[in-house]
């Protein structure tokens, strides 16, 4: 029993411009006239609301940064008197000021229901039963998907993170068929319900993963211990609402992003040009219906790109990748740009490697630069292998990334986990 009851209803990408337009001119007008720092950007910047008469006017518009958001500590951008604000929510920052986002009634109202929507792209229905094995607190995540599950109509089940003993037992008793986690301690789940025997007395069919980049090789390891049907991407940021800002359909080629409640935009992070469609950029948000904290042009860090073209599923919803990485994981190794994803790419396509690495770089006395990656083989593979997999392995980064690296291969299970997000990257450089 499928219905269609949080999808937006404009029909062509032109009725689609026309409200973004709309939102657009308001966002400005309200962000004008509600905050004063805002004020001050937009005109020495030289915009007044009127003067938003295009989309195209979105280009004039000044950036909003993470700098902007801590130097107003505590209640930064606010854009309505405080008596209308109903909660608040912050980042996870770990130096200095938190990011502090207020919201409206509204705003609650309107991430509900986009979250909501996700649980609808991802074709869930009222039967379901969803375990949220996420953070609640202060941060967005456990909130937004409890409102989302509640305001869709399935079971909510929230659990919170960790707690390995907890969620297996649920699983069983409670008969959960979705758990939304982060990739990690999903990993940490499957291979928990693996060890405990316990694939065939849980009913499990869904996962929906938040908050951290997943590697194509640690899906494949949680499809095959958990017998999965699918698993989604849900972006998002506390910037933004929160979690819950789009969702892969079932055909799982790229994220549909809710394009009626925000315009996304990917530029180039050193030019700040507009990157075309299809190529790498950092994305760039303008929000188009928050009241409470309103965002223009909010460059977010993470890195991705748009997807040109319509989806098989036939939603009129555009789409972006997956997250790519942060533009500051972005490593510069002899002149090229990597990306975590660019190794994790490759180790995927390697029979016989596990899902977890690491990259070290280090400067030597030499003064050039030496990147080493250090991978975890497959379970059932034998050490014996190691030399043949890691010439493979180097081979492969020679031939896609162009840049030697030496490779390690070490025994499954050597690598740390966390639950949380897990460090890929050390830099010993400097
Ligand atoms: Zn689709």
């Amino acid at each position: 029993m499928r219905q269609n009851r949080f999808m937006p209803d404009f029909g062509s990408q032109a009725q689609l411009r026309d409200l973004q337009l709309k939102g657009l001119q308001w966002t400005v007008n309200h962000a004008y006239n509600g905050s004063a720092l805002y004020r001050e950007k937009l005109s020495q910047a030289n915009v007044r609301p009127e003067s938003i008469r295009s989309l195209d006017d979105l280009r004039r518009l000044p950036f909003t940064t993470a700098d902007d958001l801590r130097d107003g500590y505590p209640f930064p951008l606010v854009s309505v008197p405080l008596d209308r604000i109903v909660r608040i929510h912050a980042s996870s920052g770990t130096t200095g000021n938190k990011k502090v986002l207020c919201y409206t009634q509204k705003d609650i109202d309107d991430w509900a229901h986009l979250f909501a929507r996700c649980f609808e792209m991802a074709q869930l229905t009222r039967e379901d039963r969803v375990q949220i094995a996420v953070g609640y607190g202060l941060w967005t995540a456990g909130a937004g998907f409890q409102l989302g599950c509640e305001k869709f109509g399935a079971m909510a089940i929230p659990v919170g993170p960790g707690n390995m003993e907890m969620q297996c037992r649920f699983l069983v008793d409670f008969q959960s068929t979705v758990v939304c986690c982060t990739a990690s301690m999903g990993l940490l789940l499957a291979e928990e319900v693996n060890r405990r025997g316990l694939k065939e007395r849980i009913n499990l069919k869904k996962m929906i993963f938040g908050s951290e980049r997943s590697s194509q090789a640690m899906r494949a390891r949680m499809r095959e211990l958990l017998a999965i049907e699918h698993m989604f991407d849900i972006p998002g940021m506390t910037e933004l609402y929160g979690p819950g800002m789009g969702l892969d359909c079932v055909h799982h080629c790229g994220i549909h992003y809710w394009a009626d409640y925000y315009i996304l935009e990917t530029i180039d992070p050193q030019t700040l040009q507009p990157t075309p469609e299809g190529e790498i950029g950092e994305m760039v948000v303008t929000s188009l219906r928050k009241e409470g904290v309103p965002l223009i042009r909010y460059r977010t860090r993470d890195l991705t790109r748009l997807l040109p073209g319509p989806c098989p599923c036939g939603s009129a919803l555009p789409r972006h990748d997956r997250l790519l990485g942060r533009t500051d994981d972005m490593i510069i190794f002899r002149g090229v740009n990597i990306y975590p994803r660019h190794i994790d790419r490759i180790i995927s396509g390697t029979q016989g490697l596990g899902c977890e690495f690491q990259i070290v770089l280090d400067r030597g006395k030499d003064g050039r630069d030496y990147m080493t990656v250090t991978v975890e083989r497959d379970q059932n593979v034998e050490a014996s292998q190691n030399e043949t997999l890691s010439r493979n392995m180097g081979a492969q980064i020679k031939h896609s990334i162009l840049v030697s690296a030496e490779v390690r291969v070490v025994d499954y299970g050597s690598l740390p986990r966390s639950e949380g997000k897990t460090k890929r990257v050390i830099d010993n450089r400097d």
